[in-house]
């Protein structure tokens, strides 16, 4: 299934999206939700970020050659930092280039989507927490994040981390395509059969550390490719088996 939240005439909705429809649930995704039986064209339906996170965890240096390709080790245990929940945005919104910065990065990951409250709970019990997966984008200020030594800054600007442009419910996320697009050239593409840490490893991980809340997002890490935005670009998160998020860059 693929849950997305939607604008329509006025209000905001959560919606299961099929092929060119959305039908609209009353509720969220994570109270027992009903079809109210309206449907509208995907067409009309303006897409909106399909979860409002508390907070959006990372793990950084994830696939070993996108740490290679920055001069880093692969670490031994996650290396996580925290997005704001206000970098959050949706599909088409656009992605700032901040005056202080002169270096964005496009950073493209499978985000897992949080379904339950989560807390201490063991590897093999993650996935039963996970709601499902979605396109991230890890937009980062390169500069700012060599310059400051931690990153909440680099990562943490308003509108850095698109996601969408849905949640995809019953997916096997251990090996799919991630790939990003710029203007149509591929920049990044692997798969998360190489991620080191896997999924249900890191929620179960990070679930150790805070209490994950539903609706909460682990962007699981970038490949290699990673490189410079520039006003007027058009960036695409593609994850295989969920669908494309597009951004055009401010
Ligand atoms: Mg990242």
């Amino acid at each position: 299934m693929l849950l997305a939240r939607v604008r329509a005439g006025g209000r905001i909705a959560a919606g299961v999206v099929s092929e060119d429809s959305v039908r609209l649930l009353r509720g969220t995704f994570f109270e027992d939700p009903v079809l109210t039986g309206e449907e509208l064209p995907l067409a009309d339906a303006r897409l909106l970020a399909p979860v409002i996170p508390s907070k959006v965890v990372c793990v950084g240096r994830n696939y070993a050659d996108h740490a290679a390709e920055l001069g880093n080790e692969v670490p031994e245990e996650p290396l996580l930092f925290l997005k704001p929940s206000t970098a959050v945005s949706g599909p088409g919104d656009p992605i700032p280039l901040p005056a202080i910065s002169e270096r964005v990065d496009h950073e493209a990951e499978l985000g897992v989507v949080i379904g339950r409250l989560c807390r201490s709970v063991p590897v093999e019990e993650a996935p039963k927490y996970v709601l499902g997966y979605t396109c991230g984008n890890d937009v980062t200020a390169r500069d700012l994040q060599q310059r400051d030594g931690q990153w909440a800054r680099a990562k943490g600007f308003d509108g850095f981390c698109p996601l969408g442009p849905w949640v995809a419910t019953d997916l096997d996320p251990s090996d799919l395509r991630v790939e990003c697009r710029v203007n149509g050239e591929v920049r990044q593409s692997a798969r998360t059969s190489l991620l080191t840490f896997p999924p249900a490893f890191v929620v179960s991980y990070v679930s150790q550390v805070m209490t994950l809340l539903p609706g909460d997002v682990i962007l699981t890490g970038t490949p290699s490719g990673v490189g410079p935005l520039a006003s007027g670009d058009v960036v695409e998160v593609d994850v295989e088996g969920v669908g494309v998020l597009r951004n055009p860059v401010a």
